[in-house]
This record gives structure tokens, C-alpha cells and sequence, in this order.
């Protein structure tokens, strides 16, 4: 067995009111919702940076600009404790329901608002809302000098370049005749975007946020069960790589809860039995990979039409 080396950190959604707010019609919100996204803002997120501070933890917060520029002093806590901060929309809108204009718009505006946040600084990376991505996104943070993305699926535990979103394929569409869609997919492309893999199995709210009457959001479920089910993801990750990354994603509203921060702790815990585990923010994973410390993979797929 070679060396092992093992980039393990948590991308945490700093949801707060923006998500709430979000309904994607328009529609009045519940304020009793709104109050969660204050919890996580509030409560939750001086939780997660108690946890961090304990065990030395430096980790990414994807942080809507609505939730910065509505809880200022409480994001100060977590530039000013070295957290690394990153984009994730303005009041997180679902960017798949956007225009184009309306995603260059947005995400503009949040790069604008972290930066002057951040003493200039511009951030390194980006998490989709929801992960609910578009055609257009890889090319967009292309443009706009974003290093890494956090949002799409095509590995669990390998860096890659983010293909570049111009690969096609033809929606099956029953009102037509049977010969308009049999057609496989084009070839991807690699774009420059790092991509820090997304993965809902790795994700605090859909067992542990419960949204009544919403199918899918039970959020219910006996930590002992999620803890078992990332730990055995990461079992097997370190059985099977000699190198891999291993991003946790979570949401102060959520992991901001007594039960789930005491889950967090057993999860660091073990993973730091482990030989050649580093935590990390994502951003730094990114470098890794850049770099060339952390090889990663190429994602192949599609053909030449
Ligand atoms: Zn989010």
C-alpha cells in the first residue's frame, strides 16, 4: 500500500433567510421558515465555528450575498477565524430557472459583495443552489475567474475539470416520432473549472431537514443512520484510493442542531483515525489538484457527431 493522502473538509451552506425566500414564484413565505434561516445564521453558525475552532478545522462557507449583507457581523466571525468564503447566489435562486443575463447578473453581483466583504479579495469557488445547474454555468464562472465548482456529480471522490457545459444530448419527447431523439450524447469537454464533487449522500438536509408536507423532506432520520452511511463512503473511499477528496456538505440551520453537531463530532473523530487525512477548505483542495498533489481524474464521455 502507497501513501495514503486524503483531503477532507465541509462545504457549509450558509442558506440562512435566502433560501426561504426563494420560493421561485414569488409567493409569500411562511416567517416561521424564515426564523430556521435566522437560527442557522445565528445560532447554528456559532455552533459550527465552536466545532471547527475545537478540532482545528479551516473549512468553505458558500454564502448567498443575501446572507452576508444581512448578517454582517455574524460572517465577520467567519472570515475573521480564517474560513475560506465562497459564491453561492444572491438569494439562492435555482440558476436552472434563470435566464442567462439573470445568472451573469446574479452571480456578478455576489462576486461584487464577497469581495468587497473579503478586502478585495475575490473568492476562489462556487456552490450551486440546490445543485440545480445550468448549461451555462461552467462557461459563466470561466469567465468571471472562478477556480473551482462544487455543484456537479460526475465523480464522488476525484478532482476534475468541470466539463464545459457543450456537450449535447436530445430530450426524449413522446409527441414526436421515435427517430428525433435516438441519438447519443456529444463529447465533453474539459474547461478550466476545477470541479470539488458534489454528492447528495454527502449532504446534511434532505435525512435531517424536515420541511412538512414537502415529499422528500421527512428530515427525521436517526443520525446514527446518516453517520454510518457517509462513514461508509469514506470506508470505502480509503480502501479503494490511495488519494481522494472528501467533501461533507451542511447547513448551519441543520447541522446547527444539538443531535446533528454531536454527529459531527464522532465523524471528525474517525476520520482523524485515519493515516494521511489533511482538512482542508475546498478551495485548497482545488489547489492541490492544480498544483499536481492531488492527481485526480479526466471525465470521459460522449462521441464525435
Ligand atoms: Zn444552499
Amino acid at each position: 500500500m502507497g501513501k495514503k493522502r486524503v483531503l477532507v473538509g465541509y462545504g457549509i451552506d450558509v442558506d440562512a433567510v435566502a433560501n426561504w425566500i426563494n420560493t421561485t414564484t414569488g409567493a409569500a413565505q411562511n416567517p416561521t421558515n424564515v426564523s430556521r434561516g435566522i437560527y442557522g445564521a445565528t445560532v447554528g453558525l456559532d455552533r459550527l465555528l465552536a466545532l471547527f475552532a475545537t478540532h482545528a478545522i479551516k473549512a468553505t462557507f458558500f454564502t448567498p450575498a443575501h446572507s452576508l449583507e444581512s448578517f454582517p457581523s455574524q460572517l465577520a466571525k467567519v472570515r475573521d477565524a480564517g474560513h475560506e468564503i465562497g459564491l453561492h447566489g444572491y438569494t439562492h435562486e435555482y440558476i436552472s430557472q434563470l435566464s442567462a443575463t439573470q445568472q451573469k447578473d446574479v452571480l456578478k453581483r455576489s462576486i461584487e459583495v464577497l469581495t468587497k466583504f473579503c478586502g478585495g479579495e475575490r473568492p476562489r469557488g462556487y456552490t450551486a443552489p440546490a445543485w440545480s445547474t445550468s448549461k451555462e454555468l461552467i462557461p459563466l464562472l470561466e469567465a468571471e475567474g472562478v477556480v473551482y465548482d462544487h455543484s456537479f456529480m460526475h465523480h464522488d471522490f476525484q478532482p476534475y475539470f468541470a466539463p464545459d457545459g457543450r456537450e449535447t444530448w436530445v430530450e426524449t419527447d413522446h409527441a414526436k416520432q421515435a427517430e428525433a431523439w435516438m441519438s447519443p450524447m456529444t463529447r465533453m469537454r474539459a474547461s478550466r473549472v476545477v470541479e470539488i464533487p458534489a454528492n447528495w449522500h454527502l449532504d446534511d438536509w434532505p435525512p435531517l431537514q424536515p420541511i412538512p408536507g414537502r415529499a422528500g423532506a421527512q428530515g427525521f432520520v436517526d443520525t446514527g443512520v446518516v453517520e454510518r452511511l457517509w462513514m461508509e463512503q469514506f470506508d470505502f473511499a480509503y480502501r479503494e484510493y490511495e488519494t481522494f477528496v472528501f467533501p461533507m456538505s451542511i447547513h448551519p440551520q441543520v447541522s446547527g442542531k444539538p443531535h446533528v453537531i454531536l454527529m459531527h463530532e464522532r465523524i471528525i473523530e474517525y476520520i482523524n483515525k485515519h493515516e494521511g487525512v489533511e482538512w482542508m477548505p475546498l478551495g485548497d483542495m482545488a489547489k492541490e489538484f492544480l498544483e499536481g498533489r492531488m492527481p485526480g481524474v479526466e471525465i470521459e464521455g460522449g462521441v464525435d457527431l
